[in-house]
């Protein structure tokens, strides 16, 4: 009897989740995982065939890179798989130390704290920082971590058009209004930005966003995430490029895009780092990142301040250019961009859908971008190009392309 009653439950739930699933896949919304068979360097094995890929953020091609894989599994070696607890615990393990100064060398800031993912640092940080009463000022473009986190923390939030400094500097001034935080302190008023956009490839006015966030006493963090390894002389990213490293409060980067491995970082003051530990939920709470994730990140940084980090940067932004040569061409123009991330807005949802579908027909993989990653209406193909590339790959992009562009009436108006 007990039995029968919940049996009828799970249906019902099941029920309700079928339901959902197939409004998103009516809307084109649906995501499905890709099983890969193999290392997704250049080359992707998906469905049991090989395609050219063009979806990683993996810009350096550090991920499959002999010295990141061989620091990875002398960490195993020396430390075992798991880090066995948090770090407040026994996980503070002599690699997650190295790794930290060497971030913080990287970064030029006193010191850096790393947490298992970029998603969590980032909630880490807005969480232990602001909090009922306090104000964060966030690009309309900003990542999800960024959006969660400022529902997490309780802060009155406020959405300035992307990248545009006269609505910033109207929300910052509405924030100077504000009263303070339960008749304590002043209200804290954090802005966040990205240095480069994730799904839009363009790059944030940091020098003007930096002397607004001044002249209105506010706080500002950049999420680096598309940044780190490709900007600025010593390729730590566009806070490095436009010399604003002492005038950025809160540095955020991943470590698993251009940096080749995986985790999430904080750069900043020693006092900074100090009171993460203490306040980021996500860090004390949390197992410590497994030791050859954190091994494989230090190895990673080491290359791309090195000469063959240079080489590689040269060689990534060589492959930009063509590919946006190979899109134009092909009648695919692509949005104007200064990042190895280039979009072409497609607009409608099924129209992503069909090409990206037409491509992996032609052997290449470019996902499709949709709601909620972008805003509905504004699908769109996202290329990523890697150093690991060849122009040949990028000739038989180009093939791919006009094959594709010949054939639009079957696809769909194009
Ligand atoms: C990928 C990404 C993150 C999250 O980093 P993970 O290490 O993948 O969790 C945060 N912000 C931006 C802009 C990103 O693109």
């Amino acid at each position: 009897m007990r039995h029968a009653v919940t049996l009828c439950a799970v249906t019902d739930f099941n029920q309700q989740l079928t339901a959902e699933l197939s409004a998103l896949r009516e809307a084109d919304l649906l995501r499905e995982l890709r099983r890969v068979e193999s290392a997704a360097g250049t080359r992707a094995n998906i469905g049991g065939r090989e395609l050219l890929n063009f979806s990683s953020n993996d810009y350096l091609g550090l991920a499959q890179h002999p010295a990141l894989k061989e620091a990875a599994v002398k960490a195993v070696e020396k430390f075992g798989a798991g880090s066995g607890a948090s770090r407040l615990v026994c996980g503070s393990l002599a690699v997650h130390h190295e790794l930290e100064e060497a971030l913080a060398a990287f970064k030029g800031t006193e010191a850096a704290l790393t947490f298992s993912t970029g998603f969590s640092a980032a909630q880490g940080a807005i969480v232990a920082l602001l909090r009922k009463g306090d104000i964060l000022i966030v690009d309309k473009l900003v990542h999800a971590c960024i959006v969660d986190a400022a529902k997490l923390c309780g802060a009155k939030l406020r959405v300035f058009r992307h990248n545009d400094l006269n609505d910033l500097e109207a929300k910052l001034k509405w924030a100077g209004k504000q009263g303070a935080v339960s008749g304590q302190r002043s209200a804290r008023i954090l802005v966040v930005t990205e240095s480069v956009f994730s799904m839009d490839g363009g790059l944030a006015p940091l020098r003007d966003i930096v002397e607004l966030k001044e002249r209105h006493g506010a706080w500002l963090m950049v999420d680096e995430a598309h940044a780190t390894g490709l900007f600025g002389a010593q390729r730590s990213g566009l806070v490095e490029e436009f010399e604003l490293t002492g005038r950025v409060e809160i540095q955020m980067a991943t470590l698993g895009k251009a940096v080749g491995a995986a985790g999430g970082a904080i750069c900043g003051s020693r006092k900074l780092v100090d009171l993460l530990v203490n306040r980021a939920r996500s860090f004390i709470f949390s197992t410590a990142p497994v030791p050859a994730a954190a091994a494989a990140a230090r190895a990673g940084l080491a290359i791309i301040q090195s000469q063959e980090g240079e080489t590689r940067r040269q060689r990534l932004w060589r492959f930009v250019e063509e590919l946006k040569r190979v899109l134009i061409g092909a009648g695919f123009p692509p949005s104007a961009v200064r990042a190895p991330i280039v979009p072409v807005v497609v607009g409608a949802e099924a129209r992503a859908v069909v090409l990206s579908a037409a491509l992996r027909e032609a052997g290449v993989f470019v996902p499709a971008i949709r709601f909620p990653t972008v805003a509905r209406g504004a699908a769109r193909l996202r290329f990523t190009v890697s150093a690991e590339h060849t122009a040949e790959d990028l000739a038989t992009l180009a093939d791919a392309l006009s094959e594709i562009g010949n054939r639009k009436s079957e696809i769909g108006n194009a």
